[in-house]
């Protein structure tokens, strides 16, 4: 088909791939990351105004599917993978709005992303009889819902890395309660360990051609992709009611959920300003406000999921739009532990709103602003829901968090972690010593 859309390395030293290379690929051979050669332009029109959140995604990814061998199955992918409700709504106190992205089987946004990469990468052809080992290191969320999200399919396995006493004990419960083709290893380390691991792995060429290895990380084009869906099908309903773009704060550690609502609004859908809310780790809030770029170590947070210092994502940001346009553009607001527990205490006292730590960064971004006398209409973006995180969010607010159905179900499981040594040899020894069908 000649109106197929390739994809290129932000590092611009790979070759063009389809769709599905792309996907099946994860990194680009450059280690770039893969981006669509030009953008596609989409109209308001095109969409049922009576669709569902998969009718919209189906409609706004059908482009960038366009001559690949996953696009007839688009729909169902779509419908597959965003089977469950994104709520809109309004916030009592100030005429804001929330967008619940965490009402999937695992209560973090990262359900999107990982249930839509599962159904892409079922329906791709493998030339390898051998079950597919995919690797997911996680400080917590990614885990659970790419566990979640193969839990059970053939094929493949998942061994999900994370740092040992570094997530939430509810956390810790879900990434080892799947059980099946999903096990957990508890790393003695940091999350960084995780990631160091996992890619030694990856890139362990002797180690792959006797296990067959991928990864879920959240650089995957197949989980990047989806997360636009949430932001189109809210901007588009809001478009029809008000005429005005949808405005949007996002919690933001690697950059993944906030590039996705800048690419909606580069494909000519009405997304108005974005503002990046980040916690302690201000690499993004001091490069956007002039800096040079300055990737770095994390620093622990109490919002753990956005402890990132070098998020993998600015080079799409990059490549997508120029600095000085991004510096003109694109505010972002680094906010501290102190800061998300002040903002979580008052509006569980004054409003009965409870958040998770994450959302309570873009939650006091818009506090700051209305402080300045910003009154326009803000959506603050709920990332994760306040059960996953407890330990954090109860004492604040001086009672306990109702749990979703979801995860009282699996904190119902028994689970399971084995530990393993934070070094490269550790894990190719494990992955070894399995079966090809564990
Ligand atoms: C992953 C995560 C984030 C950060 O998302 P990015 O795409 O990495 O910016 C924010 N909140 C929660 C709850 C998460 O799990």
């Amino acid at each position: 088909m000649s109106g197929a859309l390739r994809y290129v390395s932000t590092r611009g030293g790979s070759p063009a791939a389809s769709l599905s290379e792309a996907i099946a690929a994860g990194l680009a051979p450059d280690g770039g990351l893969y981006v669509p050669q030009t953008m596609p332009r989409l109209d308001v029109a095109e969409f049922d105004p009576h669709g569902t959140l998969a009718d919209t995604a189906a409609t706004l990814l059908a482009p960038f599917f366009a001559g690949d061998p996953l696009a007839e199955a688009l729909p169902a992918i779509c419908a597959e993978a965003l089977d469950f409700p994104v709520p809109h709504r309004a916030l009592p106190a100030d005429g804001a709005h929330v967008l619940e992205l965490f009402h999937g089987p695992t209560a973090a946004f990262k359900d999107v992303g990982a249930r839509f990469l599962a159904a892409c990468l079922a329906r791709l052809p493998r030339r390898d009889e051998r079950v597919l080992t995919i690797l997911v290191a996680t400080s917590g969320d990614t885990g659970a819902a790419v566990g979640a999200a193969f839990h059970r399919r053939p094929g493949v396995r998942v061994r999900i890395l994370y740092p040992d006493g570094k997530v939430s004990p509810r956390q810790a419960h879900q990434l080892g309660c799947f059980g099946d083709n999903v096990a957990a290893l508890r790393v003695a380390g940091r999350f960084d360990d995780c990631q160091r691991m996992v890619k030694a792995a990856l890139n362990d060429a002797a180690l792959q051609a006797e296990v067959p290895l991928s990864s879920a990380n959240s650089i995957s084009l197949g989980r990047l992709l989806p997360q636009m869906s949430y932001y189109a099908h809210a901007a588009l309903a809001w478009w029809r009611e008000r005429g005005e773009p949808l405005q949007l704060i996002v919690p933001t550690g690697n950059l993944g959920n906030a590039l996705a609502a800048l690419w909606v609004r580069a494909l000519g859908l009405p997304v108005g300003r974005v503002h990046l809310a980040c916690n302690a780790n201000a690499t993004l809030p001091e490069f956007l406000a002039g800096a040079d770029y300055r990737p770095r170590e994390a620093v622990a947070t109490i919002a753990n999921a956005m402890d990132v210092g070098a998020p993998s994502n600015v080079e799409r940001l990059r490549w997508t739009i120029d600095d000085a346009t991004l510096r003109r553009d694109l505010p972002a607001t680094s906010v501290d532990d102190d800061a998300i527990r002040a903002t979580l205490a008052r509006h569980a006292r004054e409003h009965g709103e409870v958040f998770c730590p994450h959302t309570a960064t873009a939650v006091h971004v818009l506090d700051v602003l209305r402080a300045a006398g910003d009154r326009s209409d803000w959506t603050v973006v709920a990332t994760a829901h306040p059960a996953k995180f407890e330990s954090v969010v109860e004492p604040l607010i001086g009672h306990p968090v109702a749990i979703p159905a979801a995860l009282v179900a699996m904190l119902a499981r028994p689970a399971h972690a084995e530990p393993l040594s934070a070094t490269d040899a550790a894990l190719r020894e494990v992955l070894r010593q399995e079966r090809p069908y564990g």
